[in-house]
């Protein structure tokens, strides 16, 4: 087998390494019969819900190495996805969603909605208890310290059910009045739309469950869900795999893979279902467990993916299903073992070799899919293919956590991909993915985020940067290259270089884009150094650089330019080519017209230079963000590029948020300072004989003939020290009303002003806090 290598124009030797989970280290890539064709099955989606940025991690990151795989190192790549169009998952979602719309649709009486809602929080708390002690007593009896470990955080899991129910029947509580308010239909959707709803949603499906006979409902549940997917991938740039496999068209093929298993005596039946006999596995010399044997025995995890997990039906605890009985109430096929569904490691064995037989190159899911699922579908191939090599390289994308934390929805970090789409573009979102390690952990942070959108930004103002040279002719002026020319072509040169070995280094994109960034600031030097020696820059060299840079921008999906095009491509400018030139130069010109006509009626109403300036700005913000060019003022002159005019939005709302905010700092300091003025001009307006008088706690004293205290209300004399404060207070009390005066003479209606001062600010600030 030749070593799998070589982008055109390379005669290097090195091949494609890449990090096989089988063997958890860094290996060559080689095909199956040495050729450029490459097979691959990635894990889809399970369609019971919205898709979160941890699944954008996992299919955005394998479309980023299956477009380097055949756009850069030009492999013929075979992707086949499946979607998992039946589980546990699912059948619970679309059940209970559709037992809680019936009871939705027939509830009308609000108390009675309260008081099933908080009979099913008993129930299900009375239930959890009783989990948790039976869990507690297996911890006791449990002699293996994996089992330990596993009941403990079973227990741990179950606890925290309990916290959550506690925390809803709380929630419910204070949502009691506010429902009874709102009165009928609207009070009683408010209740079912709380957390105390699940509880109730469980008790409907243990009691109604069985009866739901209409499976189009499970149809319907996941048609949703996988509507929505694509629309998700298509929004993320993904491309649509060669070979698309859901369940529910395989169900054939699936049973007659279970047979097969099950000839090779490597399987059972007992009571209408079929579980794989892992004990016979291994007796015929396979490994169980080969991408995670430490994980092996752990019911905690293997459960995970099982309803029923633990059932007496099983011959050892390790055991998993492939065909399970259905119960009343869930979606059943007709099979040699009477009416099921498959297992839901099986139906990836069985569709990945209807399509891609007995060996495939490339087998990819996320992290956490790596026990039981992906140990499970090797056993059960191997079992099926009597082999010992199924797939050739298991690729595992890194887990993504939320600010450090996994995403949950009850820990309120949950991001859908589109809740993610409305604050950053795909392109930032991938940018994020394709400067981290595509094998690693990510933590979903707003440092990381930043970090994204800076290299996004650096790529931008070099592309900006070389366009407005490229707008000369590029045969035009001096062409012989000096030292600088030469130089930059070698650092081209050796760019390339540097790409190719990131790239052949496990995918490494994160060390690619450094490389590219590297060249970027290289160009920029050369710039710079013509610019201060009076000369230009040769425009074939600067388009030379950029579009190598484009070239791996594109690689890597984040960019869609054409041919030699240079830039981010259409994602750039929002209009480009297509459309009649009208439609096209329409933002563009309305602006200039726009600022041509206020320009003009500024100038006849002989408006001050602060209004043109503001005319000017506002072309800048408004007209031209708006059509998607981004004007930078530097020094006297200022230069623009096309950009995505939602970002542009974005940006220049950010920036007036931060003026706004240090306006209203400022403005809340003076307020500070004009009415603690104010009211130390008040206080001294009073004549001292009255300040003590006038106050409440001095009332009944006695005072002499100033207005000073001198007796006490009960008439007994003040003390020394109380008559020395008293007096210094006086004093001070002169000195301020003597100062209050001389004002008044000076200005008499100082007071007033200062009061239409501060009302002036406070309306300021107020109009500034609206305007938010
Ligand atoms: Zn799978």
């Amino acid at each position: 087998m030749a070593p799998a290598s070589d982008a055109p124009g390379d005669g290097e030797k090195r091949g494609l390494m890449v990090n096989n989970s089988l063997c958890k280290e860094k290996v060559p890539f080689f095909t199956k019969d040495g050729s450029r064709n490459v097979t691959w099955y990635i894990c889809g989606p399970t369609v019971y819900d919205s898709s979160h940025v941890g699944h954008a991690r996992n299919y955005v990151t394998f479309d980023i190495i299956r477009r380097i795989l055949e756009d850069y190192f030009h492999y013929n790549v075979k992707y086949v996805m499946n979607v998992t169009d039946v589980d546990d998952k699912i059948i619970n979602r679309a059940r209970r969603n559709y037992l809680m719309d019936q009871y939705r649709s027939g509830a009308i009486d609000l108390n009675k909605v309260i008081e099933d809602l908080e009979r099913a929080m008993e129930e299900e708390l009375v239930k959890q208890q009783k989990k948790i002690s039976d869990t507690e007593g297996g911890l006791e009896k449990a002699t293996s310290s994996r089992q330990k470990d596993d009941l403990a955080d079973r227990v741990k899991q179950e606890q925290l059910k309990v916290t959550k129910i506690n925390e809803a029947r709380d929630l419910l509580q204070g949502q009691k009045e506010e429902a009874r308010k709102l009165g009928g239909k609207e009070g009683i959707n408010m209740l079912l739309g709380g957390s105390a709803a699940d509880s109730l949603a469980s008790q409907l499906d243990a009691r109604l469950g069985a009866t739901v006979t209409d499976h189009a409902i499970y149809k319907s549940h996941t048609l949703k869900y996988e509507n929505e997917f694509w629309d998700d991938m298509t929004a993320l740039g993904c491309g649509y795999p060669d070979v698309l496999v859901r369940v529910t068209e395989y169900m054939d093929k699936i049973i007659e893979y279970v047979e097969v298993v099950l000839a090779n005596k490597f399987a059972y039946v007992a009571n209408g279902s079929v579980y794989f006999d892992t004990k016979a596995f291994r007796e015929a010399g396979h490994q169980y467990g080969k991408l995670n044997p430490a994980a092996v025995g752990s019911s905690l995890l293997a459960s995970e993916s099982e309803s029923n997990f633990e059932t007496s039906e099983k011959r050892t605890s390790c055991d998993f299903a492939l065909w399970k009985k259905s119960k009343p109430g869930e979606p059943a096929w007709e099979s040699p073992w009477g009416l099921g569904r498959p297992g839901w490691h099986i139906e990836c064995s069985a569709m990945a070799s209807d399509i891609l037989g007995d060996n495939m190159d490339i087998h990819s899911g996320g992290h956490d899919l790596q026990f039981p699922h992906h140990d499970n579908e090797l056993a059960q191939s191997e079992a099926y293919f009597h082999c010992h090599e199924w797939v050739r390289y298991f690729f595992h994308s890194g887990h993504l956590s939320i600010d450090g934390l996994k995403m949950s929805k009850s820990l309120k970090n949950f991001i859908t991909i589109k809740e993610a789409l409305t604050k950053y573009t795909a392109r930032q979102l991938r940018m994020l993915f394709v400067i981290q390690s595509w094998d690693k952990s990510i933590n979903f942070s707003t440092t990381v985020v930043n970090e994204a959108l800076q290299k996004e930004k650096q790529f931008k103002n070099f592309f900006a940067n070389v366009e407005s040279y490229l707008r000369q002719h590029p045969m035009a002026g001096i062409q012989r290259p000096g030292d600088d020319e030469k130089q930059l072509f070698s650092r081209v040169d050796q760019a390339q270089i540097m790409v190719r070995e990131r790239l052949e280094d496990n995918f490494d994109t994160a060390g690619a884009v450094t490389e590219l960034l590297t060249l970027v600031r290289d160009v920029h030097s050369y710039i710079d150094k013509c610019k201060s020696a009076n000369g230009k820059p040769q425009p074939s060299l600067l388009k030379k650089a950029a579009i190598f840079v484009t070239k791996i921008l594109v690689v890597f999906g984040l960019s869609d330019a054409k041919n030699d095009e240079i830039g981010f491509g259409s994602t750039t400018s929002q209009s480009g080519s297509t459309g009649n030139l009208t439609t096209v130069v329409a933002p563009y010109v309305d602006g200039w017209v726009s600022l041509r006509d206020s320009v003009r009626s500024a100038v006849k109403s002989n408006a001050s230079q602060a209004k043109l300036m503001e005319l000017t700005d506002k072309v800048r913000d408004e007209d031209m963000v708006d059509a998607g060019v981004c004007v930078v003022d530097e020094g006297n002159t200022s230069t623009w590029r096309l950009d995505d005019p939602q970002v542009l939005q974005r940006e220049r709302d950010e920036r007036r948020l931060k003026v706004k905010e240090e306006k209203l700092r400022v403005l809340r300091q003076k307020r500070l300072q004009k009415a603690n003025l104010l009211e130390k001009h008040e206080a001294s307006s009073t004549s001292p004989q009255e300040i003590f008088k006038t106050k409440d706690e001095y009332k009944d004293f006695a005072f002499d003939e100033r207005g000073v205290p001198t007796h006490d209300k009960g008439g007994k004399e003040l003390p020394k020290n109380a008559k020395k404060k008293f007096e210094a207070a006086y004093k001070k009390a002169v000195t301020d009303h003597e100062k209050f005066k001389d004002s008044l003479v000076k200005d008499p209606h100082f007071l007033q002003n200062l009061r239409a001062e501060l009302q002036e600010i406070v309306s300021q600030i107020l109009r500034l806090e609206q305007d938010r």
